[in-house]
């Protein structure tokens, strides 16, 4: 039946999916040093810096005495999660924030856990890792998360309308969905040079790299077929959320956008 074609093909594509991370998870940070020239660290800190997580009563009068509950879906290797606990820890003063970072793979969960012992969070309970699939978080209450975040992660769920109600269902009324990822370029020049560079030198940069051609053309592909920066707007939206202002923060002219939504 069409179902049944439908349902083979998804299973493939998780399958896909989680062959490409466990096979990069050990190169996990040189892959995105190449494929962005070393700039998803300045991204990342952005995203983080810009959401200004922990609780700072001059900042986020709503968050509780607690601190921040921070659900970092797709969150594998930790580096969102790490940076988001130095900002609550360092610049909002803030010792109770937490993190939970859930990703589907176990490779890049052991890959992050592994790198959290370099961190003054590991074995604390402010950070856990949890195996989980983005779609279906029946581990994470209702109504119980501040800040969702995932990054270059909602690219790969097979259901992307899914995760977004989820994302909702778990969130805190007044609770903020915010999504790092590869977006469109808006100037028509620096995208010819982009799709070339992603098209024929990033699949030839895994090869070296990592020895794996057909994971870094897999990530080429799976940029280009995700929606533009209002299409995807409108996706937080048909989930529930508020947009705030425009939506969405392009960097470095939109390789990747930073996407925002609130819960009403
Ligand atoms: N957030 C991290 C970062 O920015 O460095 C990791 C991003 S990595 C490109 C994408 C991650 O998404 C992988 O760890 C992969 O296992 C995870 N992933 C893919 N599909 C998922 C799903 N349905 N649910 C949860 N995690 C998923």
């Amino acid at each position: 039946t069409h179902f049944g074609f439908e349902t083979v093909a998804e299973a493939l594509k998780e399958q896909r999916v989680r062959g490409v991370f466990s096979s990069v998870a050990s190169s996990y940070d040189s892959m995105n040093d190449f494929m962005s020239l070393g700039i998803h660290r300045l991204w990342k800190d952005h995203f983080v810096r810009n959401l200004n997580p922990g609780r700072n009563p001059l900042t986020s009068p709503l968050a509780d005495q607690k601190g921040w509950n921070i659900l970092d879906i797709a969150g594998g290797t930790g580096d969102i999660a790490f940076r988001m606990l130095d900002h609550a820890s360092h610049i909002n003063n803030d010792a109770h924030t937490n993190v939970t970072v859930a990703d589907i793979n176990p490779d890049m969960l052991a890959e992050g856990k592994k790198r959290s012992l370099q961190t003054p969070y590991a074995r604390s309970p402010r950070l856990r890792f949890v195996e989980a699939n983005a779609e279906k978080l029946d581990m994470i209450p209702d109504g119980s998360i501040d800040l969702y975040t995932v990054a270059f992660g909602i690219r790969n769920f097979t259901h992307k309308d899914v995760a977004l109600k989820e994302a909702y269902r778990v969130l805190k009324p007044g609770g903020v969905f915010a999504c790092l990822e590869f977006s469109k370029v808006e100037n028509p020049l620096f995208n010819a040079v982009y799709q070339q560079w992603s098209f024929n030198a990033i699949p030839y940069i895994g090869q070296m790299v990592a020895g794996d051609k057909a994971s870094y053309q897999y990530l080429v592909e799976s940029i280009a077929r995700f929606p533009s920066q209002e299409e995807f707007s409108g996706m937080i939206r048909d989930a529930g959320f508020l947009i705030p202002g425009k939506g969405y923060e392009n960097l470095t002219d939109g390789i990747a956008a930073i996407h925002k939504g609130v819960k009403p």
